[in-house]
């Protein structure tokens, strides 16, 4: 690629859509220190996830043997031809992946990787539909804002634990691997970002996801109230039942949501499975 970025999306007369997040990355070394910190290599398929000016998806298919990119904005397609002109392994598909069917487009693809760098509001459902539908995902790197980053990988028991802490706890062991400074974007965003790596493995053996995700759920519906008040609520036992539950998992009855691990969760849901 001859041109710079900034040149070919001004010459195409982009205009840039803050609420699709499009911030880009225009830094070779960063570009390249994320696609090594992924850990993808020279024999895997990624999935690229919002695409946008294509400066990702081209370091990606230098590196692996294939990239399908996603991105919603079809106005990006006369940029897109000429930041990946030649890059015979890259594929761009103009769909919201988070409407696409996983099962189906799985069956085509088999085992890929997902990289990313995305708004934080497609962040989380997409994690959620990796997590609760994916079975050939191997890995996901996404680039989010740093306070996110910090939410996705946090432990019990710390402010920043929720639901979705332990949701991704479910399959994925995560880290943050590089933290980016809002200068490195183009144009630059009001807040810094970090990358989180993720690793899926049946990390936690649950006898009923649903019941874990609903015993998660109730966990956080108030932070204020004790495990006990939010199964009431979420799960319409009496106060006798929830108590001998807890007791039963030993967990003690003025403990609060944010304090279990995702293994008691885990320990928690399937009691309540056993006993449904
Ligand atoms: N990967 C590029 C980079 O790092 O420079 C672009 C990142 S930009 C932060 C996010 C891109 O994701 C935007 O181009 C946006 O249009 C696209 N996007 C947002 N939601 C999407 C979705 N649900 N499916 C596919 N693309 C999406």
């Amino acid at each position: 690629m001859e041109k710079d970025i900034k040149t070919i999306l001004a010459e195409c007369g982009f205009s840039f859509k803050k609420q699709l997040g499009q911030n880009f990355i225009t830094d070779k070394n960063l570009l390249s220190s994320i696609v090594s910190s992924s850990g993808v290599g020279e024999n895997d398929t990624v999935v690229e996830i919002g695409s946008g000016a294509g400066t990702l998806t081209r370091a990606l298919s230098e590196r692996v043997k294939k990239v399908i990119a996603f991105e919603v904005d079809k106005s990006l397609q006369p940029v897109l031809a000429q930041t990946l002109a030649g890059c015979s392994n890259a594929e761009v598909i103009f769909r919201d992946f988070l409407k696409v069917n996983l099962k189906e487009f799985e069956k085509e693809t088999g085992e890929y990787f997902v990289v990313a760098n995305l708004p934080y509001y497609v962040t989380t459902p997409l994690i959620m539909k990796l997590i609760e539908e994916s079975e050939k995902c191997k890995g996901l790197s996404v680039m989010v804002q740093e306070e996110v980053a910090e939410r996705l990988c946090a432990k019990a028991g710390t402010a920043e634990y929720g639901a979705i802490t332990a949701m991704i706890a479910l399959r994925a062991e995560c880290e943050i691997t590089k933290r980016v400074p809002r200068t490195l974007f183009y144009p630059r965003p009001n807040v810094d970002s970090a990358v989180v790596k993720f690793t899926f493995s049946d990390r936690l053996e649950v006898s009923d996801k649903a019941v874990y995700k609903k015993v998660v759920h109730a966990a956080f519906l108030s932070r204020r109230k004790t495990l006990e008040n939010n199964l009431v609520n979420a799960f319409k036992f009496t106060r006798e039942q929830a108590r001998e539950i807890l007791t039963a998992c030993g967990i003690d009855l003025k403990a609060r949501g944010e304090t279990l691990s995702p293994e008691r969760f885990a320990a928690l849901a399937d009691y309540i499975t056993k006993i449904q």
